[in-house]
C-alpha cells in the first residue's frame, strides 16, 4: 500500500473546520487593514531562495527540496517571503503607491526531521508590508499578528521583540560576539562553527543545548545585553514599542532574539506559546529593508511575519462538525431530489438517500447527520404536504409544501 510520505499529513474532513477558520480569520483581519491576498507558485528558481533566504541559513543549506527539470534547478518553496518579493519586483509593484500590503497562506516544504510541530510539508499564513520604513509599519504588522491570534481565541501568547540594528551598527556587535565566542569555538556545534564565519549573529539562534549553555556565560551575556545599536535604530525601536504600548500589546524585549534568516535588520519578533512543547514558536518575523534590492528590485524597506498553521491548529480548540440542516426522506428519488434542491436554493444544507433505502434506514441516517428530517412519503405526496421532524426533540408537524421552509432553522 502506498502511504503518505514521512513528514506530510492529510488534513481530513473531520479536522477541516479549524483550517477553514484559520483561513477565513486571516481573510477578515487582513482585509480590514487593506492587506490584499497574493498567491505565488509553490516552486521557484533555486537561486531565489539561495539569494533571498540566505546561504548561511539552515533552510538553504539543509532543508530545501531541490530538483532539476530541463537543466533548471528548481526548489519547492521553504517559505513565502522570497516568492512574494520576486512577484513584487516582477509585477512592478514598486511603481504603485506605497505601502503595498500583502498576505498569503499555503504549503511550504522543508526537509527536516519530522517531530511534534515539525513537518516536511507544513502551512504558513503571513503578511508582508512593502515601502514603509516607519516604525508604525512594524507596529502595524505585529498588531495584525496579535489581532489574528485573538480572532482565533488565542490571547495568552508571549510576544518577544528585539532590534538587530542596521548593517552599520550590527558590524560592531558582530565583531564583539565573534571575539567573545572565539575561545568557545571547539565546544560549539558544527553548525555554529560554520555560522561563525558566514553569519556569526545567527549562532545565538542555535537550538543545541550545549550551545545554549555557552550563551549563558556571563561574558557572553554581557555582550548580548550590551547596547550596540546606533541612535537612529534606537529611536526607531523606541517608537515601535511606543505604538505597541499604545495598542495595549504586551511584549517582552529579548536581546538574544536574532531569528534564523539572513535578511532581517532592525525589528525582529517572535510569538511563542507555552502550550506547544519544544517547538513553541508560532510566529516569526521582522524588518528586511535590503531584500527587495538583493533580489534585483529598487531599494524598498519591508516588514512582515509568518505563522505556522499546524502549530496554530494545535492551539485552537477543535471546532465541532456541523450537522446538516435537513435530510429528505422519501421512497421517490425524483421527488426527493427536487425537495433537496428547493431546500438548498433557500439557503439550507440538505441531502437525501441516493439508494432509496427503507424508511427506517433513512430515518436512522437522518438522525445521525441532520437537525431536521423532511419526510415525503406517499401520504404527504397525496396531500401535497411534508412532515418536518425535529431530530433533537422528536417533535413533528405535517405542513403544507408552501410553508414547511419556515419550520426549519439554520
Ligand atoms: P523553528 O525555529 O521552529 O525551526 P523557523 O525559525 O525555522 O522555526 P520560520 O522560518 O520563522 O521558522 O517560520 C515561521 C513559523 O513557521 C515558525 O514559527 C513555525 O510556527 C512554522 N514552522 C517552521 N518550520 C516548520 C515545520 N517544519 N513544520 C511546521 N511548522 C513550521
Ligand atoms: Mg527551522
Amino acid at each position: 500500500m502506498i502511504q503518505a510520505q514521512k513528514g506530510t499529513k492529510d488534513i481530513l474532513p473531520q479536522e477541516i473546520a479549524n483550517w477553514q477558520k484559520m483561513e477565513s480569520a486571516g481573510y477578515e483581519i487582513f482585509s480590514k487593514a487593506n492587506f490584499k491576498e497574493i498567491r505565488t507558485p509553490i516552486f521557484e528558481a533555486t537561486e531565489l531562495f539561495a539569494r533571498g533566504v540566505g546561504d548561511s541559513t539552515d533552510i538553504v543549506n539543509k532543508e530545501m527540496y531541490t530538483f532539476e527539470k530541463s537543466e533548471r534547478s528548481l526548489t519547492l518553496r521553504p517559505e513565502n517571503t522570497a516568492g512574494v518579493v520576486r512577484a513584487y519586483i516582477e509585477h512592478g509593484f514598486h511603481r504603485l503607491p506605497q505601502p503595498v500590503k500583502l498576505w498569503y497562506k499555503g504549503p511550504m516544504f522543508r526537509y527536516e526531521r519530522p517531530q511534534a510541530g515539525r513537518q516536511r510539508q507544513f502551512h504558513q499564513i503571513g503578511v508582508e508590508m512593502f515601502g514603509s520604513a516607519e516604525p508604525s509599519a512594524d507596529a502595524e504588522v505585529i498588531n495584525l499578528a496579535v489581532k489574528y491570534l485573538n480572532k482565533l481565541g488565542l490571547n495568552d501568547l508571549e510576544i518577544e521583540i528585539n532590534s538587530l540594528g542596521c548593517p552599520e551598527c550590527r558590524k560592531k556587535y558582530r565583531e564583539a560576539i565573534k571575539e567573545v565566542l572565539k575561545p568557545h569555538l571547539q565546544e560549539l556545534c558544527e553548525d555554529c562553527n560554520f555560522r561563525y564565519e558566514k553569519n556569526p549573529l545567527r549562532i545565538l539562534d542555535c537550538k543545541v543545548d550545549s550551545c545554549k549553555k555557552i550563551f549563558e556565560k556571563e561574558e557572553i551575556q554581557k555582550v548580548i545585553l550590551g547596547d550596540f545599536i546606533c541612535e537612529e535604530c534606537k529611536e526607531h525601536f523606541e517608537k515601535v514599542q511606543e505604538y505597541l504600548r499604545a495598542l495595549n500589546i504586551p511584549y517582552k524585549r529579548n536581546k538574544q532574539l536574532v531569528r534564523g534568516l539572513d535578511y532581517y535588520n532592525r525589528t525582529v519578533f517572535e510569538i511563542k506559546s507555552n502550550n506547544l512543547g519544544s517547538q513553541n514558536a508560532v510566529c516569526g518575523g521582522g524588518r528586511y529593508d535590503s531584500l527587495v534590492e538583493t533580489l534585483g528590485g529598487p531599494s524598498t524597506p519591508a516588514v512582515g511575519w509568518a505563522m505556522g498553521m499546524e502549530r496554530l491548529n494545535s492551539l485552537i480548540s477543535k471546532t465541532p462538525e456541523q450537522k446538516l440542516n435537513a435530510f429528505v426522506i422519501s421512497e421517490d428519488t425524483t421527488a426527493a431530489f427536487k425537495l433537496v434542491e428547493e431546500l438548498r436554493e433557500n439557503g439550507f444544507s440538505a441531502e437525501f438517500d441516493y439508494a432509496n433505502k427503507k424508511f427506517k434506514k433513512q430515518l436512522d441516517k437522518a438522525a445521525k447527520t441532520a437537525k431536521y428530517a423532511v419526510i415525503l412519503m406517499d401520504d404527504e405526496i397525496k396531500s401535497n404536504t411534508v412532515t418536518v421532524k425535529n431530530l433533537d426533540t422528536s417533535q413533528q408537524v405535517n405542513i403544507s409544501r408552501t410553508e414547511y421552509l419556515n419550520y426549519i432553522k439554520i
